[in-house]
């Protein structure tokens, strides 16, 4: 197949899209890191006699999730200054730039009404040929696209990296029903050689493979934990480097991760199974629940199972 990635565009800047972003540029591809507009002014803004209409405010949350990549640990860049690589926005100033770019990642927040409203956005704008992919952690990519074009549709699939995306091998690619078996095997390749990748075909079940796997074993330790009285530090102490796992300790992880996209994928995969042994390891304990309730969503928020440092 003749096709290349010359320049992308990532669209959601948070942990993912932002980490996706350095990625790209590490590899020497050009992209696009667009966000929503700020609803709310800062108070430095404020200070400056800025307004919601000024270009600096509307791209403010692209920009700083830029600014901060330099300050991140470990390091999403191979060197701070590939950010230059990585041009900031929002989505409604910079919507017809999508036609320009080979490949439009989607990495929002992971509701299926927020990326289908997405995608319809993105096709008002789309030409056939850019290839558009969700990096959702297990959001149904037929339900996503059900009300898209078939040429479209064609076009569409899972690209599911993993946290932190530079040093995280995986990366589940998940096709749709219509998805082109050409374009799936042009994105495997490219995944691998390109981006260094070690790439999983997984089919459109609730979670892929490796969420359904790992959001499992995560509810089930939280259970047993609060059941038997284990402390968060002593779960982290025998899942993390005393299990050769050098930093991935179970609660360790669902701060990075973030515990209101881990509430979110337990979630999904609680709506659609039926089977009531398999909903009851689902359901998120209270105690997740109430901690997302109160902000306390991991690293993001400064206050997670541990204290940010
Ligand atoms: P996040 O909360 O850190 O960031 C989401 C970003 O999307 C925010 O900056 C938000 O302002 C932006 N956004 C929301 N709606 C938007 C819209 N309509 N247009 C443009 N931007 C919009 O979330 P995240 O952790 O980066 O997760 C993003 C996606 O990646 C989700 O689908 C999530 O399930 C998936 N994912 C997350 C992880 C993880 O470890 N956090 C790992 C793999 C996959």
């Amino acid at each position: 197949m003749n096709k290349a990635i010359r320049k992308a565009a990532v669209i959601g800047s948070g942990i993912m899209g932002s980490g996706i972003a350095a990625q790209l540029a590490n590899v020497g591809i050009p992209c696009l890191l667009l966000d929503i507009v700020p609803r709310r002014l800062t108070d430095e803004e404020a200070a400056k006699g800025l307004t919601l209409e000024h270009p600096p405010v509307r791209n403010r949350l692209a920009a700083s999730a830029i600014a901060k990549l330099a300050k991140t640990k470990p390091a999403p860049l191979y060197d701070p200054s590939f950010a230059e690589r990585i041009t900031p926005g929002n989505l409604e100033d910079h919507l017809s730039q999508l036609a320009q770019v080979d490949w439009i990642i989607e990495v929002v927040v992971e509701n299926l009404e927020v990326k289908k409203g997405l995608l319809e956005k993105i096709e008002s704008v789309w030409k056939p040929g850019i290839i558009v992919s969700s990096n959702t952690s297990g959001i149904s990519i037929n339900a996503m696209a059900a009300e898209r074009s078939d040429e479209f549709k064609k076009h569409f699939m899972g690209t599911h990296f993993f946290n932190p995306p530079r040093y995280m091998k995986l990366l589940e690619i998940i096709p749709g029903e219509r998805t082109d078996p050409e374009l799936v095997g042009f994105m495997k390749g490219f995944s691998e050689k390109v981006l260094g990748k070690g790439v999983v075909l997984a089919k459109d079940t609730p979670n892929f493979i490796a969420n359904r796997i790992g959001t499992y074993g995560l509810l089930v330790t939280l259970k047993e934990m609060t059941e038997n009285g284990f402390t968060v530090e002593e779960v982290d102490a025998v899942t993390g480097p005393a299990m050769g796992r050098p930093k991935s300790a179970t609660f360790r992880t669902l701060d990075l991760v973030g515990l209101d996209t881990f509430v979110h994928v337990a979630n999904n995969v609680y709506d659609n199974v039926s089977d009531e042994k398999e909903k009851a390891i689902f359901d998120v304990p209270a105690i997740m629940k109430s901690m997302v309730e109160k902000g306390w969503l991991g690293e993001k928020s400064g206050q997670g199972f541990y204290l940010k440092k």
